[in-house]
């Protein structure tokens, strides 16, 4: 039996601040879904209903064909990590990664095996008399993973588990909590406002902002073929260009400042609707490329900035400014400030944002 989990129109009012407006979406079961977006647009809100900490104002949470509204979060399926770990801090590791158990009555034997399971699971094992506030923040964290998943949740819940830890750590656990996922297959929900870590371990993600759902959709599109201005601006870097739609015989262009990008035509634009694109830095390449259905422009390089592995280049189009990304194998290949520079991407990669 497949179990999906179904969000299903729900809006969360507080008093007067509306938290969460109308969300959609279901998750298939044994799939990585994240909420992603800024502070304040309502992640930790949706998750806080779907775990049963909130009730939704309207709106259901379904998972597979029973209804969870209503039920105590006890009584759910589900389990939750939270960023700060939330661990009992006089107590051992056992007694926290065993704590579920006990409170659904679990014999001790049973208890101490399935907390020695776990601990080998999240790769400490032995650790079951050591104090939590021994362990570093990483240990904790997989301490904490290891306690929500005790319980055989059928969804497990994670609120920006890895925000406290450092960049290299954060980098290590994506991963091994992506593998773990696989693993397991279970479903997990991962809330987080980092667009790389969301790009990095999920099989869908929901952009959501001020309560909304601005795009939903795997990794790729969403990086690639962003919706909205928003969704495009928010996750990576990107050349954002508002423009003026015209029908130019079987064709269409959007005419932003000097230059005149071709585009597929939009059925339902009409010429001189404001029409947005956007193109990522790393689609641009510089020089002709000599493909002639590519789009070809001539500027002056204003600004090189150089990163290492890669260079940002800053090139005027007649005062539009547009910035590439550029590997580096050697840095005498990187153009000069103040250099003239043809640069060229593929048509393609002009996405038209109806948002
Ligand atoms: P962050 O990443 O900062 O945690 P978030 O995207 O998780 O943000 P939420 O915590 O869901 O956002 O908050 C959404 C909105 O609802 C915010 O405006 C917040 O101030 C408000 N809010 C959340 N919980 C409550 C509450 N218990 N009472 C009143 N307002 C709340």
């Amino acid at each position: 039996m497949t179990a999906n989990l179904r969000v299903d129109g729900v809006t969360k009012d507080f008093g007067d601040v509306r938290a969460v407006e109308d969300v959609n979406f279901t998750v298939e079961e044994g799939k990585f879904l994240t909420l992603l977006g800024p502070s304040g647009c309502g992640k930790t809100t949706t998750l806080r209903m779907i775990a049963g900490f909130e009730t939704p104002t309207e709106g259901r949470i379904v998972l597979g064909d029973r209804d969870l509204t209503g039920v105590e979060p006890y009584d759910r399926p589900t389990s939750m990590v939270f960023q700060n770990y939330a661990l009992f801090p006089h107590k051992t590791v056992g007694e926290n990664v065993g704590f579920g158990l006990k409170m659904r009555d679990v014999p001790k034997e049973e208890r101490r095996d399935r907390v020695g399971r776990m601990l080998e699971l999240v790769e400490l094992p032995d650790t079951e008399d050591r104090g939590v506030d021994e362990l570093s923040g990483g240990q904790q964290q997989r301490i904490a993973l290891a306690r929500a998943l005790i319980t055989e949740p059928e969804v497990l819940l994670l609120d920006e588990p890895l925000g406290a830890l450092d960049l290299k750590l954060r980098k290590n656990m994506q991963v091994e909590l992506k593998n773990l996922q696989e693993d397991l297959g279970i479903t997990f929900i991962y809330v987080t406002h980092d667009q790389e870590e969301a790009l990095t371990m999920s099989d869908e993600i929901v952009v959501l902002n001020e309560g909304r759902i601005e795009q939903r959709g795997t990794p790729t599109a969403i990086y690639e073929q962003p919706e909205t201005r928003f969704v495009a601006d928010f996750i990576g870097d990107t050349n954002l260009l508002d423009g003026t739609y015209a029908r130019n015989g079987e064709g269409a262009t959007v005419r932003c400042g000097t230059v005149e990008l071709p585009i597929e035509p939009i059925p339902s634009a009409a010429d001189g609707d404001a029409v947005s694109v956007s193109i990522r830095p790393e689609k641009i390449h510089l020089g002709d490329g000599g493909d002639p259905d590519a789009v070809t422009l001539t500027g002056e390089v204003e600004e090189v900035i150089y990163q290492g592995n890669i260079a940002k280049v800053h090139v005027n189009v007649d005062g539009t400014r547009l910035v590439l990304e550029r590997q580096i194998v050697d840095s005498i290949d990187l153009p000069t400030p103040g250099s003239s520079a043809t640069i060229n991407w593929s048509e393609e990669y002009t996405d038209v944002l109806t948002g």
